[in-house]
């Protein structure tokens, strides 16, 4: 096995690293106090390419592969979770879903924009009283003509109040497919759709997240993005590439974790001696260490299967089942070396911890994680 990122995957690293020091790390503890990103910086992270990492050229993307993906995520969440989230969810969710199952006209509609930044997507999947069994959605979506009407309502909705397209899921009156749910690419300013910001988040504070209200949204038979009745198959495809890239970003949490809690072991002295120097908190180091290098072992293998054409899915829930519940611990363990200063927000650590905690509920739970893995080893649904 070769471990070693490519020459090239590293300089693209490297500017990823470098992007994150200039534009986000300087900002990130002012926006999760402000519950706002910086909305320019979206265009910044086009510029750059962050935004087409894995989209194929012709539609502006930089045609790379999933490997060069995590390293990015990876160091966006090492600077800001709240940014990384964007980019998973533009990109990951929405731009690489439509790339994947959209038709020629929806391709060049709507990737050129979401790649270079001058498009938001977001992802409609959860709804008020439907999360886990998200195949339950009641969204219903009737055909009227050459349109449908949709009505319903979306929970959580990441990106939502900036979103210029929805990637809307919702149950078709007669779609013959699975649990008769299709997708939709719903512009954000058709009239009937409402989006109310959702404040007072623990953690990703900086990222939008919005309830959508859809009431006679009306759009053309062409929204449909796959055939109808499809729906749920695009979801599920799109949510196992999104937990390799939600786990690539709680490596990013941990490996920050990591940093600070060596960096302030190494200054702060205790008994006489730099609290680096007790063997307690040398543990605490050495588990995070550890978390960070199991996380991102699980989290490469995923990126590198899927670049090999090869099954990923359960290895995806496992990478994301791990590295999140990494990346809580491993902040939990550093803002634990911090003292009491880790529980003040002039120290990064807090923001860590509240950061990484939704990465366990979001995406599905840990607990639907390890459905997903049980039912592949046993064979047996047990959800
Ligand atoms: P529930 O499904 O009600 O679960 C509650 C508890 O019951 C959990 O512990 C769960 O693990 C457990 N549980 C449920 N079913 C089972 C079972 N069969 N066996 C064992 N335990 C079970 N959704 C989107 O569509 N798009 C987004 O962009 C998006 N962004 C989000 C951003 C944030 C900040 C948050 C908090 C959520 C976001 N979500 C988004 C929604 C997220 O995916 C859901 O919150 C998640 O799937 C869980 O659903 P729920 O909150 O309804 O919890």
């Amino acid at each position: 096995m070769n471990l070693e990122p490519s020459e090239e995957q590293t300089a693209l690293r490297r500017l990823a690293r470098d992007f994150v020091e200039r534009e986000v790390t300087p900002h990130a503890a002012a926006w999760d106090r402000a519950e706002e990103v910086d909305r320019s910086l979206v265009k910044k992270l086009g510029e750059v390419g962050f935004l087409g990492l894995t989209v194929d050229e012709e539609y502006g993307g930089c045609g790379g592969d999933h490997l060069a993906y995590c390293l990015v995520t990876e160091e966006l969440g090492r600077g800001d979770s709240s940014v990384r989230g964007i980019v998973s969810v533009s990109l990951g969710l929405v731009a690489k879903t439509i790339a994947a199952w959209g038709d020629e006209e929806q391709k060049r509609r709507w990737l050129p924009g979401l790649t270079s930044g001058e498009l938001v997507g977001c992802f409609g999947l959860t709804e008020p009283g439907n999360g886990s069994d998200a195949g339950r959605l009641t969204t219903r979506a009737v055909r009227d003509g050459g349109d449908y009407v949709i009505d319903g309502t979306k929970m959580f909705i990441t990106n939502g109040t900036w979103a210029d397209v929805v990637l809307l899921f919702a149950r078709s009156t007669d779609a013959p497919g699975h649990r008769g749910v299709s997708a939709f690419l719903v512009p954000a300013d058709t009239p009937g759709l409402t989006r109310r910001p959702v404040h007072g988040k623990l953690g990703l504070r900086g990222q939008s997240t919005a309830e959508l209200v859809l009431e006679g949204v009306r759009v053309p038979a062409s929204a449909l993005l796959a055939p109808e009745g499809k729906g749920f198959s695009v979801a599920m495809s799109a949510l196992a590439k999104g937990r390799m890239s939600v786990a690539a970003g709680c490596v990013g949490i941990a490996q920050a974790a990591l940093e600070a809690a060596v960096g302030y072991a190494g200054e702060r002295e205790q008994f006489g001696k730099p609290i680096a120097g007790h063997q307690l908190v040398q543990e605490l180091i050495s588990d995070i260490a550890v978390d960070v290098d199991a996380a991102r072992l699980l989290t490469w293998r995923v990126a590198d299967l899927i670049d090999r054409g090869r099954p990923f899915a359960v290895e995806s829930s496992k990478a994301k089942l791990f590295a999140s519940e990494a990346a809580v611990r491993a902040a939990g363990n550093a803002l634990q070396v911090f003292g009491g200063y880790g529980y003040i927000d002039e120290y990064p650590v807090g923001k860590l911890l509240r950061d990484a905690r939704v990465m366990t509920l979001y995406e599905g739970t840990s607990q639907i994680q390890k459905l997903v893995i049980g039912r592949a080893l046993t064979g047996v649904s047990a959800f």
